[in-house]
């Protein structure tokens, strides 16, 4: 039926065996239908005009209508440039090509009137377009055949063979007949008339050749609304069958190992926030089903504290638990804050990483098949066939995105009954990110820091006032603090990484901590360094010398991003801080701040500061916020590179988009979670359409995500 959908691109009118290649090479344009999924991402209102003398340099696009003066060439070698000016009735314009010039030069004709369109730019203080689009207004006037004009995405290659924005509106023009009566519906009467009563077909129709304006919308809305509603749909189908059909362990005792803790060990009172988290995973745990539960909370909002609980309530109904960390130095701190926190318990607590020695692992692993270990703390070593549970019940897993989810996988095969999975996260996920991701997931929010704690001052520093800062560093210092200097390194995964750029970081980290050295001089100071390249011994005796307060400052990389706790250190200096996500920085600063002291975050920058980087800065100047800088850090980057494509498991997105269409996500998935009460299995003659659509999607759709 879809066959017409599944025809390669190439056999498309006005496509072919080399346009087809480029397509597929350049846009993943491969068959008729991934064309008509190939969205506009913009419209432009071919009625509407720009005057020149209004164009400014912050107007996104402009579209000019204008006489075409004579083109000139100027400048020499890498700066020759044509230029040639656009004249409307309220002034002109300096259009200007770097490249394709001979070509350009042949085919322009001077003193005609042309449609233009282009980005503006400012050169030497006056707006100028640079590579616009233009075509004779004769011709132009010809081809309308509607106000709306959609833009495509395309690229410089397929530009060069013509396949611009407007030739791939073309090909959408000469597609729709031929795919008319090809497209079922694909949502149920009650989603459609909810969304304005459009079809999916004439959805389809209205986006690629848009008539007017508000039925546009209507399209669009219905369209994105149905990308995200499938999304959604499977999550939640995913969710649901986990709880009908995957038993988990009953942990329905409060024993012993809670008690004692609760009312003898632990040093102060737990937050509210933690509390009723608590609350949450007990209930969860006890409720028969696997628990599969996101614990998200801001850097020091207590989460470690969270999952130790956690793990005795496992211990209490005689299970083990196991402590998943991204880094050795991170696993190496979780056991030593469990080892301090459980001392003089009957609890046994043992480490394990790459690192073990060989003897030492065959008599733990020996010991965690007997049961005799009770909790253990480890990195990805954990994962190895040869580490075999008497009885896993639960699994905490800390900073859960360093893990890819293949890797969390291979623990569900430890044990008949699927331990209950707790994930823990430092870097808040913004919401709507959060939901895509992690929607068959159920979600808990430590929203509440523990009581005492000042919020960090944050300030931005140019390189040029450095002394000043060394100054501070050196109050700090005779008021008994330590600090961090903190320098971008490719880091650890990246060992063997020898480019110029990797061989420069580690120079600058070398010489900072030798300029540093220099001014605060033993015996009366004492500088540390550490990073991901020293070998682990001497990592470990340079952490442990800053933590026992032997250093006062510790030049470090993002080795110490994550976890590592030392209360006294109050001062944060991040060093070419314009170079480090907003994510980063933020998990850097929540380094301090961790007593009671006053803490600071120094970002260190040069003078050149490119927009997002000034973005950056400011946002973590204006907030110690975690979820706003998550929100902002998302709007910057896009979820695809914020949780990195590849292993984040998120959907690709066609038409819709996180962060503008979060109303209609939460829509969408209220919806959803709708259909699925009322007909859990789409087995009702109203949701035919939303069960075919399943079926024929299955594949597509994140199904075995797991966490
Ligand atoms: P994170 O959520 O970043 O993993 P941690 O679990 O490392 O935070 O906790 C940060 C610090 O706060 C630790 O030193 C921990 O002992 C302390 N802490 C945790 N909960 C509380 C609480 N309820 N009251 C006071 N301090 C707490
Ligand atoms: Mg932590």
């Amino acid at each position: 039926m879809q066959q017409v959908l599944e025809d390669p691109i190439e056999f498309l009118k006005g496509v072919g065996p080399q346009r087809g290649e480029l397509l597929r090479a350049e846009l993943g344009l491969a068959t008729f239908g991934d064309l008509l999924h190939h969205f506009p991402f913009r419209y432009i209102d071919r009625s509407r005009f720009h005057r020149i003398r209004e164009i400014t340099d912050d107007l996104q696009q402009v579209q000019l209508r204008g006489v075409l003066g004579p083109p000139r060439l100027v400048g020499e070698k890498q700066g020759r440039r044509m230029v040639a000016t656009l004249t409307d009735a309220t002034g002109s314009i300096e259009m200007v090509w770097f490249k394709g010039i001979r070509w350009l030069q042949g085919s322009l004709k001077p003193g005609s009137e042309y449609i233009v369109f282009g980005k503006p730019a400012t050169f030497k203080g006056k707006p100028n377009l640079p590579h616009p689009e233009l075509e004779l207004a004769a011709t132009w006037d010809q081809g309308i055949d509607a106000a709306l004009q959609p833009v495509y995405n395309t690229t410089e290659k397929l530009s060069a063979k013509g396949l611009t924005s407007r030739a791939i509106w073309k090909l959408q023009k000469s597609l729709l007949p031929q795919v008319i009566g090809q497209l079922p519906e694909t949502l149920g009467p009650d989603q459609v008339a909810l969304l304005g009563g459009i079809s999916r077909e004439e959805a389809f129709r209205q986006v690629h050749a848009p008539q007017d304006p508000a039925l546009l919308e209507i399209a669009r809305r219905r369209l994105k609304f149905e990308e995200l509603f499938f999304i959604q749909l499977g999550l939640l189908r995913q969710k649901q069958l986990a709880q009908r059909n995957v038993r988990g362990h009953v942990f329905d005792h409060v024993g012993d190992h809670l008690n004692t803790f609760y009312t003898k060990h632990l040093p102060f009172e737990l937050t509210g926030a933690q509390k009723r988290v608590v609350k949450e995973i007990r209930k969860d745990m006890g409720s028969g089903h696997q628990m599969n539960r996101l614990l998200q909370g801001d850097v020091g909002s207590g989460k470690t504290l969270v999952g130790l609980l956690s793990m005795l309530i496992a211990l209490d109904n005689g299970f083990q638990g196991a402590l998943m960390a991204p880094t050795e130095i991170l696993a190496q701190q979780h056991f030593a804050t469990l080892t301090r926190m459980l001392e003089g318990m009957p609890v046994v607590v043992r480490l394990l990483t790459g690192s073990t020695k060989t003897a030492a692992r065959k008599s733990l692993l020996a010991a965690l098949r007997m049961g005799e270990v009770h909790i253990i703390v480890g990195t990805h070593a954990l994962l190895e066939d040869r580490v075999v549970f008497q009885r896993l019940g639960l699994v905490v897993i800390d900073e859960q995105h360093r893990f890819g989810v293949a890797q969390r996988a291979r623990l569900w095969a430890k044990s008949e009954v699927p331990p209950h999975v707790l994930v823990m996260t430092a870097t808040p996920i913004p919401r709507t990110l959060a939901m895509t991701l992690y929607g068959d997931l159920d979600t808990s929010v430590i929203d509440e820091l523990p009581p005492g704690r000042k919020p960090i001052r944050t300030v931005h520093r140019y390189d040029a006032s450095r002394n000043a800062v060394f100054g501070f560093l050196e109050q700090e210092i005779a008021l008994g603090r330590q600090i961090y200097v903190v320098y971008p390194l490719i880091e650890e995964m990246e060992k063997k990484d020898n480019s110029p750029r990797a061989m420069q970081d580690l120079k600058d980290l070398t010489d900072g901590f030798e300029s540093m050295s220099r001014r605060f001089p033993l015996p009366k100071y004492a500088v540390g360094i550490v990073h991901g390249r020293m070998d682990q011994a001497t990592k470990d005796y340079e952490m442990a010398r800053f933590k026992r307060g032997e250093t006062n400052i510790l030049v470090a990389t993002t080795v110490i991003e994550v976890g590592v706790d030392v209360p006294n250190a109050s001062v944060m200096v991040i060093e070419n801080a314009e170079r480090f996500g907003l994510s980063q920085l933020h998990q850097l600063r929540g380094r301090v701040g961790r007593g009671a002291d006053q803490s600071y975050c120094i970002l260190m920058t040069g003078d050149m500061l490119g927009n997002d980087a000034r973005t950056r800065i400011s946002t973590m100047v204006a907030t110690n916020d975690g979820f706003a800088i998550a929100e902002t850090d998302l709007k910057l980057r896009g979820p695809g590179d914020l949780l990195g494509t590849q292993q984040s498991g998120l959907p690709q997105l066609r038409i819709a988009d996180l962060i503008e269409d979060s109303a209609l996500l939460q829509q969408a998935r209220q919806v959803a979670m709708r259909v699925l009460d009322e007909d859990p299995d789409l087995s009702d003659a109203r949701h035919a359409p939303l069960a075919a659509t399943m079926r024929a999607r299955k594949d597509q759709l994140a199904w075995g995500r797991i966490s």
